[in-house]
Order: structure tokens, then C-alpha cells, then sequence
């Protein structure tokens, strides 16, 4: 299990951190490190904190978005420390980590995300997520040094897989499933490809989006579609496309006849 889970860093600050969430990961058998975009290098600091795992800071991958980081991935969980405006399906550490297990028991790859040390994961970062994980911690003084953080997941994800021989696998609805969940990239596209039809059919106003797009990416989100239903629904939002085109074609002929016959009468 462990080798398929990806501890990803959004914009880290202090390349001690970084160091530290290596030798945490390194720790509890975790390996995959990917750093999106980070302000800092990977220095002595950095190494001297990984104190020894400084193979997984060989081997990390540096990449420039998130969208990037996750893109195999059929299961991504963001971390928080705290609530955020829109409510998001939260789990704790615990639950994290069997949603992780099943979801590797089926053939995906699992993306704990972490964020900036100043602020978190945007709003933005937050909703590419299919659900959010809180650590319990003191609500007067809730945020973890993200290196602590980062133990504190990984330390779930090793009792979890610890605990690999005993239990029978199974997904959430008890069976082995047919399919693989859609990965993040399906899931993108599925996202602007609705967008775009929901613009199309004029139940979207680009202008003023709301929050539309973020409720129906938490709905689907919340659904974890797997890939034959992200290709059914890419098929219906083709056909309800091509219907609007057919639509508007018509709409448009229908006015220029009407002003060809108004100017003949006149
Ligand atoms: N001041 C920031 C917190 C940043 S802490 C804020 O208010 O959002 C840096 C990172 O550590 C967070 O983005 C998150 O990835 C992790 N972290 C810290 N405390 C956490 C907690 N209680 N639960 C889950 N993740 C936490």
C-alpha cells in the first residue's frame, strides 16, 4: 500500500521542512515525494533535517502545479487546519488512511496533499480534492508544523497498511470493483467539458459563475466516479452539445427568415 501513496508539498517555504517530512515519510516506509512549485531548494538544511532520508529528497519530483502533481492519481485528499467556507466531505487521519487502503486495495494511486506554511491550500487547491483531511488538534492552537503533519498521516497510512494481511480489502460498497476510479486528469477534463456545456446550454453565465462549478465539483468529488462513468457522462454532455448547437442553428435561421420575409412584405 505504502508504495502507492504520494505525499505532495504546495509551495514550501522552508527547505528544513521539506527535510523533515522525508526523514517523517522515510519513518513510516512512505517514499513518493513530489514538491509543487517550491519556493525553497533542497539545501544543507534540508538534509541535514532529513537526518538520513535523504534518498527520498534524491528521488522527489519537482513539478509545477498540482493538477500535475496528482494527475494519476484516483484518489486525492487535502490537508486543513482549519474549517473552510464551503464544506467539504472531511475525514480524520483514521478515516484518511482506510479510504486510502481501499482505494489502493483497487489499483489507484492516493495524493495526501499538503500546503504553504503561511496560509494552507487555497480554496481553489482544496476543491480539486475528493475530500479533506483534519487533524484533531487543540482549536485554540489547531496548526501542525507541516513536517509534524506529515508524520502524523504517514503514521496512519503504516498502521493502515499494518494492518493489510488481517483485513479482506474491499471498496466502499463491499465488492471488488469493476472498474478503476477516474483519475485526476479524467476528472479535469470531465470538469471543463461540463463547464463548457453547461455554458453552451446557457445554464451557465461565465460572467458570473457563482459558486455552480465548485458544488458540482464537490458533488462528483463526493461520488468518486470511476473511468466507464466519467466516459458516460463525457458521451451525454457531447450529446446535450451537439442538441444545442442543432438548437441555436435553427433559432438563427428561424430569425433570418423572418427578417427576409418582413423586408420582401416591405
Ligand atoms: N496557517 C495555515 C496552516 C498552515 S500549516 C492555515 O491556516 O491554513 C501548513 C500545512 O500543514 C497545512 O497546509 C496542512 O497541510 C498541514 N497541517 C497543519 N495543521 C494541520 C491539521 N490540524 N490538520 C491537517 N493538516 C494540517
Amino acid at each position: 500500500m505504502l508504495d502507492q501513496i504520494k505525499i505532495v508539498l504546495v509551495n514550501t517555504t522552508h527547505s528544513g521542512n521539506i527535510g523533515a517530512a522525508a526523514r517523517a515519510m522515510k519513518n513510516m516506509g512512505v517514499t513518493q515525494l513530489v514538491l509543487v512549485d517550491p519556493i525553497a531548494e533542497i539545501d544543507g538544511d534540508a538534509i541535514v533535517r532529513a537526518s538520513g532520508a535523504s534518498e527520498i529528497l534524491d528521488s522527489c519530483i519537482t513539478v509545477a502545479s498540482l493538477d500535475e502533481a496528482v494527475a494519476d492519481c484516483g484518489l486525492v485528499i487535502g490537508t486543513s487546519a482549519r474549517g473552510r467556507h464551503i464544506p467539504w466531505p472531511l475525514c480524520s487521519p483514521r478515516e484518511c488512511a482506510d479510504k486510502a487502503k481501499t482505494a489502493v486495495a483497487n489499483h489507484n494511486r492516493v495524493a495526501l496533499v499538503f500546503g504553504r506554511e503561511s496560509r494552507g491550500l487555497t480554496n481553489e487547491e482544496l476543491h480539486k480534492c475528493n475530500a479533506h483531511v483534519h487533524i484533531p488538534t487543540n482549536p485554540d492552537f489547531s496548526s501542525l508544523n507541516i513536517a509534524a503533519a506529515v508524520q502524523v498521516l504517514c503514521y496512519e497510512m503504516r498502521l493502515a497498511s499494518l494492518e493489510e494481511e488481517t483485513v479482506t480489502s474491499s471498496n466502499t460498497w463491499g465488492v471488488e470493483w469493476d472498474y478503476e476510479l477516474a483519475k485526476h486528469d479524467d476528472m479535469e477534463r470531465f470538469f471543463d467539458h461540463l463547464k463548457q456545456s453547461l455554458v453552451d446550454i446557457d445554464f451557465l453565465d461565465p460572467n458570473t459563475p457563482k459558486q455552480l462549478m465548485t458544488r458540482l465539483r464537490r458533488m462528483f468529488q463526493r461520488t468518486a466516479l470511476d473511468t466507464m462513468e466519467v466516459s458516460m457522462m463525457r458521451g451525454i454532455l457531447a450529446a446535450v452539445q451537439r442538441k444545442a448547437t442543432i438548437a441555436n442553428d435553427s433559432a438563427i435561421k428561424q430569425q433570418t427568415d423572418t427578417q427576409t420575409d418582413k423586408q420582401k412584405k416591405g
